[in-house]
């Protein structure tokens, strides 16, 4: 990072202070050499999908790992939600935030489902508990709570709430693979939760995902609706759907938790170099993760305040991608804005307020194993830079 004016700023017409883009998301890769081996091992067997020996294995080591009795991988976690929702009897009404990815309210509303955004906790960018029971009505049937970034939602709260009103209870865990409440993992609570092995996600099987649950005949079902509803040999027993993920996904997997102490460990090198890189700017919040709990600590996201960082987050945004740091504005602008739920719910916006100031100042920035720590000391070093000269560089914007 060696600007010594505004002017070079490669959004002013400098050049680039990357050579090479610095994307959110670049995947995690474990051992090739193992990972090559077992896809081998798959081709000599010419078992490539339906319940594999890979997915079995994986299957095994994931529900041990979480310490839960039931793990079905699938093949991405959107059918999984839609599966869980499903075999859970969920109908009418659902309540869960706006402040997630699209996938967790269009695999409902793909079945029919209505669902209901509630507002977040801003300090924890989760589902508000307290908001909960002013949306319920009588078609209301479940809550979807959502793990953002990792860090459990109100779990005890949700819980008391579905119980209280006989709800269904699932949670989106696609970002908290390993991670803990209260020292437990992820996975074993609510009704069921669902995880995403996406290639941008923590933990990857190039696509795929996972429902994890205590409950057997829940599993059972969930099994059935994943393979068209078979129930054996030439027996269909119910409608379903093909969730299955195949044997090379899952060799993705076994050789990804293999490394997933390393994925962890450069993660958390990563965050707490930002947090070092971004200490005491003013305007500028990342979030925390709480050191007593496991996390993944995938997601370095930033809450931009404009009136004190002195420029806002899609001025800073703009000027970071031209340094070819591609930042991105998760989630940004919020499910309710996009359709069909922006037709639907015209004025859902009135009732989130907190979800609409939140995605108007979020951002993320590179993490994973693609990136070193050299290149986190430069984009700390350049954000302090932009916010030390944000009133010029807004001059100079037009802004
Ligand atoms: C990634 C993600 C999903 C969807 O996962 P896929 O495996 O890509 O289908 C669902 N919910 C959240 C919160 C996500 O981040």
């Amino acid at each position: 990072m060696d600007k010594t004016s505004t002017k070079e700023l490669a959004f002013f017409g400098g050049p680039p202070a990357f050579g090479e883009l610095l994307h959110v998301g670049r995947p995690n890769i474990g051992d090739r050499g193992r990972f090559i081996a077992r896809i081998n091992d798959m081709f000599d067997r010419r078992w490539l999908s339906n319940d594999g020996p890979f997915a079995q294995e994986l299957e095994q080591k994931i529900a041990m790992l979480l310490g839960v009795k039931h793990c079905l991988v699938m093949c991405n976690a959107t059918v999984a939600l839609e599966i869980t929702a499903r075999a859970l009897g969920l109908q009418g009404e659902v309540i869960l935030p706006s402040f997630t990815f699209i996938a967790s309210p269009h695999s409902l509303q793909w079945q029919g489902i209505t669902p209901v955004f509630c507002d977040i906790d801003p300090l924890t960018h989760n589902i508000d508990p307290a908001r909960i029971e002013n949306l319920i009505t009588p078609r209301t049937t479940g809550i979807l709570g959502v793990h953002v970034w990792g860090r459990a939602c109100e779990i005890e709260n949700l819980s008391a709430l579905a119980q209280k009103h006989h709800l269904k209870l699932m949670f989106d865990a696609a970002h908290a693979f390993g991670c803990t409440h209260h020292g437990q993992r992820m996975g074993r609570f609510g009704d069921a939760e669902v995880f995403s092995f996406h290639a941008t996600k923590f933990f990857n099987t190039f696509e795929g995902g996972a429902v994890t649950t205590n409950d057997d005949a829940l599993a059972e079902k969930i099994r059935g609706m994943r393979n068209f509803g078979f129930a054996g040999l030439d027996n269909v027993t119910s409608i379903g759907t093909n969730g299955k993920m195949s044997e090379a996904s899952a060799a993705m997997g076994l050789s990804s938790l293999e490394s997933m102490d390393e994925f962890i460990e450069t993660n958390h090198h990563n965050y707490l170099a930002y947090s070092k890189g971004l200490a005491g700017l003013s305007g500028i919040r990342l979030i925390n993760y709480d050191e007593k709990e496991k996390n993944n600590y995938q997601y370095i996201v930033l809450e931009v305040e404009e009136k004190d960082a002195g420029l806002g987050r899609d001025l800073l945004v703009k000027i970071l991608h031209a340094e070819n740091i591609l930042v991105r504005r998760y989630f940004y602008p919020g499910c309710h804005q996009m359709e069909p739920y922006r037709s639907y719910f015209p004025n859902a916006g009135l009732v989130l307020p907190e979800t609409e100031k939140l995605t108007l100042k979020v951002l993320q920035l590179p993490t994973g194993t693609a990136v070193g720590e050299k290149e986190i000391v430069d984009i700390c070093q350049l954000i302090r830079y932009i916010l030390a000269n944000a009133a010029e560089i807004r001059d100079q914007a037009g802004q």
